[in-house]
This record gives structure tokens, sequence and C-alpha cells, in this order.
């Protein structure tokens, strides 16, 4: 079995003074070896909080509840004691975000080294000798020296791309990258993303790109799964998201972006906004924004169909949408 990790049915409640905010209401895939998986949104949509759910690091949220199942090469996560949680995180399961985790007080080396001296006991001059070696080989140029520098003599690609080493100290089996270059330029953002992929084939490992954008997606992504007010809506390959998307809320993303091989000139912001997952609307939480929508669609939550082997969609009128060109 190629799965190395697996969600189902991830739930996560945050407890606020105003209420509870249902921010992942149903959420699962899994992700093997070599393979990269995008979980596509707006923000708002849950998906960075089911990031962090599935990492174990809620401490910074609200008091919250988390329900499902989260399986690393079958081992449950989420019953695990933090201890070995801890254990897992960085060694099996890594996490980059968009804005570069280091510290600006400490030295690039001394920190993409950390993980070499927290989980495998190295002592500071061999973990400087390891930190060298990884950035060498995410690109940072004359990288022995460069471990003594300090973040802010970085380039903001060159602190993204230390970030990537830092997460791929330990290699880990999975690496979820959550927005990795939502705050670098096009040209770098390219760059990274050539470097995630690559380091994913060479170490096998299973890549999570949790984005709001398609170029990224259409690029990089074997399977893909839509997030919309914190549930997945749509699941499929790459290929059968972008040619034949059935969602209509696929169907607006994929209007909204520009699209260079159909010449098409003007772009379609899906209307309205993300709900307030305080008060989600009743029934299809898409159906105040949805063109498609009919009564049934604001009394009652649409079930998700399946449509294939690892394709499935959460719409009431998959087939009256179905008979519509998706490019219209
Ligand atoms: Fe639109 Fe109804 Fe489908 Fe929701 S269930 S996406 S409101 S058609
Ligand atoms: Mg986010």
């Amino acid at each position: 079995e190629n799965t190395l990790l697996e969600v189902r049915d991830l739930r996560v409640d945050l407890h606020l003074r105003r209420g509870t905010v249902k921010a992942v209401a149903g959420l699962s895939y899994h992700v093997g070896r070599h393979e990269t998986l995008a979980i596509v949104g707006e923000s708002g949509s849950g998906k960075s909080v089911a990031a962090h759910a599935v990492l174990g690091v809620l401490n910074e949220l609200p008091v919250h509840e988390i329900h499902g199942s989260v399986r690393l090469s079958g081992t449950e996560l989420l019953t695990m004691p933090e201890r070995e949680r801890r254990a897992v995180r960085g060694d099996r399961l890594s996490l980059i975000s968009q804005n570069s985790s280091l510290n600006p007080v400490f030295t690039v080396g001394w920190q993409v080294g950390e993980p070499f001296r927290v989980h495998r006991g190295m002592s500071q001059a061999q973990s400087l000798k390891h930190a060298a070696e990884l950035l060498d080989r995410v690109g940072i140029p004359s990288a022995s020296t460069r471990v003594n520098d300090y973040p802010h003599q970085f380039s903001g690609g060159q602190r993204q791309r230390a970030s990537i080493a830092m997460a791929l100290a330990l290699e880990p089996d999975v690496l979820i990258a959550d927005e990795p270059t939502t705050a670098l330029d096009v040209t770098i953002q390219a760059q990274i993303m050539e470097l995630l992929t690559e380091l994913k084939d060479e170490n096998g490992m299973g890549l999570i790109l949790i984005t709001h954008d398609l170029g990224l997606v259409a690029e990089a992504a074997d399977r893909v799964v839509v997030m919309y007010a914190g549930r997945e809506v749509e699941t499929g390959t790459a290929e059968e998201i972008f040619t034949s998307p059935a969602h209509p809320y696929t169907r607006g993303l994929l209007r909204s972006i520009p699209d260079v091989s159909h010449k098409r000139d003007r772009l379609h912001p899906i209307k309205g906004s993300p709900p307030d997952l305080m008060r989600p609307p009743s029934g299809c939480p898409f159906h105040p924004r949805c063109e498609w929508a009919s009564e049934l669609c604001s009394t009652e939550l649409p079930p998700a169909q399946p449509l294939g082997p690892g394709r499935a969609a959460s719409c009431h009128r998959l087939e009256e949408v179905a008979g519509v060109s998706h490019r219209d």
C-alpha cells in the first residue's frame, strides 16, 4: 500500500467567546509516496486549520475539538500522546508555511541545524555541517559560509529555501506546504515549486500543497481536493478537475483565473464572499453564491456523490451542471 497519510472525516470546532466555529466540517484525503495532493480553497475555507490539526499544532488557536482520523503509515495520530506526536512532527511529518519560519535572532545555520540537535542528538559542529549541506541542496550559493548569516541577510526567496531545508532536515515522509510561495514574486515562486517537486521525487515524499492558486495546482498537483466553508466539495485528479470540473464552486474558481490556452480575456470572479463559519448558510453552504441553487439547496446539505474511482463531488444538481460547458 502506497498510502502514507490518510485523513478521514476530519472536523475541527473552535470554541470562541462569540460561539462555536466549525472551521473544518468534514475533510478526507490521502497522499502516497511521490505524490502531490493539492488542497484548494479561498482564505477562510478551513484549509490551514485542517493542516495544523493534521500536524497537531493547534495550540495557538482557541479552545478546540478535533474529530475524525489522521493516520500516518497506519498509525493514528489524533489519539497519540503529545510527546510521541512531537517526535513524529519534523521527523516524519513536516510543515512549511507562507512566511519563512526563521527566527530573526538566530543564525540560519543554527536554525536549519536544530532538528539534527533535537531529534538526532548531534553536536553543534555536526549540526552546522548538515545545515550547510541542506542549504546547498536547496540552492543557496556558498552555503558553508552563509550558515553564519542571520535571516535578514537572506533574500525572501532564500529565506523560503532555508525554511524548506529546515522542514526537510529529517527527511519527512510527508511535507505539508501551506501557501509556500504566496509571499514571493512570480519567478521565485516557480523556482520554489520546482525545488519542492524535485525534492519530493528524490526523497519519495508525499507533498500536500495548500493553496488558493490554481495556476500552481495545474503545474504541480497529481490530485486535488477543493474545499469550501470547511468541507471538501470536490475531489479528483488534477486533469479531471481542470478538464471536467463537476461542482459549481470548482467551475467558478476555474472561470476566475486567467486561462492562456482558451484565450479568455475576461475573468469572472465568483460573486459574493465566503460565509461566516459562525453562522454558516443552511443546506449547501455555497447556495447564496451559486447560480444553480434550487430550493432543496437552501435546506439540505448535499452528500458526496461518487463520480468514479477517487472522484466525487457534493452537489444536488450535478447532472444539470454537467450538461453545460464549464467554459461558458
Ligand atoms: Fe449549487 Fe445547490 Fe450544488 Fe450547492 S448543492 S453547489 S447550491 S447547485
Ligand atoms: Mg492559510
